[in-house]
């Protein structure tokens, strides 16, 4: 659309500006354009709750357009869980329909003197007064704008632990029934957006996105929609969801149960994808333009968790499921609806209840502090309860309201050893001593313990070649060969550029860079080929990557839990592992072109990447 909204939350002002072509063409959009707003924009060592943060959303050049699974957006901000580069993405519709009510994407910034909503319709945009949807959970939001604008507005919005400022808050778009909804959820976007006074965004429009060769674009959009459409991955996925990863994961010893003390969950069947079809599934949902439908719809039909609602999905499975030691899947799945309503990152979630249940059970947590809850491995109903206790920061819900880090700081006792987290964000339900190089992943991605910056466990794990990248194998999971960091190296710039396409990461198992950078081509019209895509890549991770060494972050904070790295697996087909890291970082600077003592990235390579003018950020 070629139009940014900027909307100064401290005194109302609302205007527009023209990102010239220049700059698109070096960042393309999304998080790569957020992430060059937010270096220029967000000074140095700032509060991430305070005025002087940005929340920026934006869509990329391909969101809510026809190539597959192209409904993505991206929220940007200083984390206040990580205190770094923070980003979540999230799919569904709601990018589609921001970028047809005109624009590309909004910056908030300041802080609002009381509770407002975005309205954008038809290219304009107002702020309303949200003081009557504060302290409303996010379908009862959406249920409200929409029936005061009319049902055709699709809403993102926050619950009630984004205005709590939970430090793991999600923005939450779709949430069109009770327990609906999609996840902006890493990061603590949701959390930004509660201290900036801003319940929701509400966005309309019918403005036709451009297409330079739109014949073209058509058919070559077509056919890749129907490669997707009839590839392994919808099979597998349409089918199962990503709960597929249960057993897969399990089998190879690495499914992080009882905050990761071992990785062998023995009642993997009673949460895995066939449980979920045979007891709970009613249907799949898809997000905007994507054959694969990999969302689930649930009903619990009966008991004290009757209700019905959108998930769960593995990474709920893990969280709530494994790391918690409940095996009980009407829980875990009422867990993920609350998680919908209430707003709340379900991984960092999940992760924090498994962290307190190991200081429960090595008597650093006790009963006093919880206020009576026992906190047991496998209590099925506090990991329910948690999720509206946490929301509402009552009683020992205001600790874990901190994640895990901040939790290991306060109750000390050397808890930071089990605290399972990268740079302060959770690590999802993929243990690195069962496939080692998971665990380089971990601890370089930029926003910290995440799985889907360089998504390596597809071939760590899976053994599964993925189409983005050539040659894309790795070696033996339970061996450090240094070699296969290249991989990840390249799998981080690839994945990357979903994030700034508007594109959603499964189809980096489907589709190549060379059609992804034909359908960009003929989107744009100018030519962009496989290698200008992979230097793309490069250079909007080294982008974040800058942001981060400005914060303070070096080699240093580029590294695992403790337990990872020092206590072994205690059963199972990695019994006796640990992570050797530190050969791994070496060859993986090498290939960065990073100084492997500081973990900057060299003058050279930032030159090389066209990134001159970020030099005087951090030399
Ligand atoms: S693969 Fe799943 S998450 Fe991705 S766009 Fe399709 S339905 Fe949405």
């Amino acid at each position: 659309m070629g139009k940014i909204l900027r909307v100064d939350l401290t005194n109302g002002k609302i205007s527009e500006e023209f990102p010239d072509e220049e700059t698109l063409k070096l960042y393309l959009g999304g998080s790569g354009i957020a992430t060059k707003y937010m270096i220029d924009e967000i000074p140095k060592g700032i509060d991430p709750l305070g005025p002087e943060n940005k929340l920026i959303f934006m869509t990329g050049p391909l969101t809510g357009t026809p190539s597959p699974s192209t409904g993505r957006y991206s929220v940007n901000a200083k984390s206040p869980l990580t205190g770094v580069w923070g980003e979540a993405n999230s799919a569904g519709f709601w990018g589609r329909d921001l970028k047809r009510s005109g624009f590309d994407g909004i910056i908030f910034e300041g802080i609002s003197p009381k509770p407002v909503y975005l309205v954008t319709e038809d290219g304009k945009a107002e702020l309303r007064d949200a003081s009557h949807l504060w302290g409303k959970n996010t379908s009862e939001t959406t249920r409200i704008i929409k029936e005061d604008l009319g049902n055709k507005f699709n809403i993102a919005c926050i619950g009630i632990a984004g205005e709590n400022l939970v430090k793991y808050a999600a923005v939450m778009n779709d949430c069109d029934k009770p327990n609906y909804g999609r996840a902006a959820g890493r990061c603590g976007m949701g959390t930004v957006m509660g201290s900036k006074k801003l319940k929701a965004i509400a966005v309309k429009g019918n403005a036709k996105i451009e297409v330079a060769n739109p014949e073209e674009y058509k058919i070559e959009a077509k056919q890749r929609y129907d490669w997707v459409n009839q590839s392994l991955l919808k099979m597998t996925l349409e089918v199962f969801g990503t709960a597929t990863m249960v057993d897969l994961v399990n089998i190879k010893g690495g499914l992080p149960t009882n905050n990761w003390q071992t990785g062998v969950f023995p009642a993997a069947d009673k949460i895995n994808g066939t449980a979920i079809n045979e007891t709970i599934l009613t249907g799949r949902k898809p997000c905007f333009a994507c054959p694969i439908a990999c969302g689930r719809l649930a009903e619990i039909k009966e008991g004290k968790y009757k209700s019905t609602g959108e998930g769960p999905e593995y990474e709920t499975l893990g969280a709530f499921g494994t790391m918690c030691g409940v095996d009980n899947l009407e829980a875990i799945t009422m867990a993920h609806f609350l998680c919908n309503e209430y707003g709340l990152d379900v991984i960092s979630a999940g992760n924090t209840i498994g962290f307190a249940m190991e200081c429960y059970e090595k008597g650093i947590l006790t009963k006093e502090d919880t206020g009576g809850l026992e906190f047991n491995f496998g209590n099925t109903d506090l990991i329910v309860d948690l999720v509206s206790i946490i929301s509402k920061r009552e009683g020992i819900g205001d600790l874990l309201a901190e994640g895990t880090r901040n939790m290991a700081h306060k109750l000390g006792k050397d808890s930071i050893r089990f605290a399972m987290q990268v740079k302060g964000l959770e690590l999802p339900a993929y243990d690195s001593r069962a496939a080692k190089i998971t665990g380089l992943a971990y601890a370089t991605a930029n926003r910290g313990g995440c799985h889907i910056t360089a998504y390596i466990e597809g071939p760590a794990f899976l053994a599964m070649p993925f189409m983005i990248v050539e040659n894309a194998t790795v070696g033996d999971s339970l061996t450090e060969n240094p070699e296969d960091t290249k991989v990840v190296k390249d799998f981080e710039d690839a994945f990357g550029l979903f994030d700034a396409i508007g594109g959603c990461k499964f189809m980096g198992m489907v589709l190549s860079s060379e059609d992804w950078a034909s359908l960009l081509s003929k989107l744009l019209g100018y030519e962009i080929t496989k290698e200008d895509f992979a230097k793309i890549g490069e250079r909007l991770y080294n982008l974040a990557r800058i942001y981060n060494v400005r914060e303070g972050i070096t080699r240093a904070d580029d590294t695992l839990p403790p337990r990872l790295l020092e206590d072994p697996l205690p059963e199972g087909p990695a019994k006796g592992m640990t992570v050797n890291l530190d050969p791994l970082l070496d060859a993986y600077y090498d290939y960065r072109g990073w100084d492997k003592e500081t973990g900057k990235p060299t003058k050279e390579k930032l030159k090389e990447l066209g990134l001159d003018w970020t030099i005087k950020e951090i030399y």
